[in-house]
């Protein structure tokens, strides 16, 4: 029997959210400042933006994005392949490669390509990926694009990943094992150290997602490897200019070589526009804002500790997060998605993560801080969650509370606190 290609687009469950008033998605922004935006004529918190240094909006980033389009004009209109390849372009993957230790880096129009492009193009079909469950979409995309196999472990669950690497490994000739330096969700760190030496000990490549931890971990904002003090523990590391690095884009860095095989062989970075010059500019003037103005950076800290401690204190679970990603379990997504609408009336923006993004019954609401929220802003915000929290049941609510534990322990692997890697988040 054939069927109407259009018949599976009635979107009933969109509808019934958006029939409710609940529907959180594609909230018009009229105006921003980056810690605070206008939506629908009111003022709100941001509580829910990647731009964790706050650069989007600083006079000299901005200063350079003008300056680009004085010089070079608005779009590349082309790949760089063919007519599209700026000089900023190749001056930015030397910069990026300088700042990130590798030997080479390569620049994507988007990180979503620089993970879809990179992971396809590498692996081979007698090759296999072992990857994160909570892998990032755009790892996952380049997974199923892949000829090889694709091979999943637990949630940064190092017992799970040697026991399928010693299940498997032997059957394949190429490795790597692919996961986010810090997951975008959970706002966990990859257990890098284990990682590594998993790595070594089966002969696989590793490649890590550094998207949330670049401009975020390690002294200079360098990212996962420099947070351990490991350089060199990864082959192949992944960044997006969509959130320290205020702009949009992405690079892949590591061994010349295999960089330049990717520029040679990707198709998601040969048949796509180059990254605009604007956007260009705005990564090369952050790279030297991060290295001339460290404030940004511990005010960012100053202000993820914070909210950290007083999230905790007010007893929402954080499912431990160590990073300025801070998710607040809620559990059914109904009440998380009334819960963001309640909280952006209050003023206080941050979207509710569901399913497929976390499991069933496992909804959050996915908080983030940057270094330009002001200690007002903050405590706003603070104040909205601690009443919103008592008012749905969830503060002041023990068995709630241990209900929501239990869904920390089983579906993102938290215990109560992760002591073997505490000195290493020690800033
Ligand atoms: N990796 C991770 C972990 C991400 O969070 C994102 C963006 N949300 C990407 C890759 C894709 O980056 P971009 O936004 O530059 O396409």
């Amino acid at each position: 029997m054939t069927k109407d290609i259009f018949a599976k687009c009635d979107l009933e469950e969109v509808r019934q959210v958006q029939a409710g008033g609940i529907y959180p998605f594609f909230r018009p922004i009229e105006s921003t400042i980056g810690s605070s935006v206008v939506s629908r004529g009111k003022k709100c918190v941001m509580i829910g933006s990647n731009n964790y240094l706050g650069l989007t909006h600083h006079p000299r980033v901005m200063e350079a994005a003008k300056a680009a389009i004085d010089h070079f004009g608005t779009g590349c209109t082309g790949s760089r392949f063919l007519n599209g390849n700026l000089s900023i372009h190749e001056e930015l993957e030397v910069e990026l490669a300088k700042f990130l230790g590798k030997e080479s880096a390569l620049v994507f129009a988007t990180g979503f390509f620089a993970n879809q492009g990179s992971i396809s193009t590498l692996v081979g079909r007698n090759d296999v990926i072992y990857s994160d469950r909570e892998n990032h979409a755009s790892i996952v995309e380049g997974t199923r694009l892949a000829l090889g196999d694709t091979l999943k472990f637990r949630h940064n669950d190092m017992v799970d990943l040697e026991r399928v690497l010693k299940m498997t490994r032997e059957k394949y000739q190429g490795a790597i094992i692919i996961a986010d330096g810090v997951f975008s969700m959970s706002g966990d760190i990859l257990n890098l150290p284990r990682t590594a030496e998993l790595a070594k000990e089966y002969n696989c490549r590793l490649y890590v997602d550094d998207a949330h931890a670049l401009g975020v971990l390690g002294p200079m904002g360098q990212g996962t490897e420099a947070h351990f003090g490991m350089s060199n523990s990864v082959d192949l590391v992944m960044g997006t200019f969509s959130k320290s690095f205020a702009s949009i884009g992405g690079v892949i860095a590591g061994p010349h070589d295999v960089v330049d095989y990717i520029k040679h062989k990707a198709r998601a970075f040969m048949f796509s526009a180059a990254m605009p010059p604007a956007g260009v500019a705005t990564v090369l003037e952050c790279l030297k804002v991060i290295r001339e103005e460290p404030q940004h950076l511990s005010n960012l800290w100053k202000n993820a500790r914070f909210m950290q401690k007083e999230l905790n204190a007010m007893g929402w679970n954080t499912l431990n997060s160590q990073t300025p990603i801070i998710p607040l379990l809620i559990g059914d997504e109904m009440v998380a998605l009334a819960f963001a609408q309640k909280l952006y009336e209050a003023g206080v923006f941050a979207t509710p993560v569901a399913r497929p993004a976390v499991p069933e019954g496992c909804a959050l609401i996915r908080t983030s801080y940057m270094a330009s929220h002001t200690q007002q802003e903050l405590q706003y915000a603070l104040d909205v969650l601690e009443k919103l929290g008592k008012e749905f049941g969830i503060l002041g609510n023990s068995s709630r509370q241990d209900e929501l534990a239990v869904i920390a322990r089983h579906h993102f692997g938290v215990k109560s606190s992760a002591p073997e890697l505490e000195s290493a988040f020690a800033l």
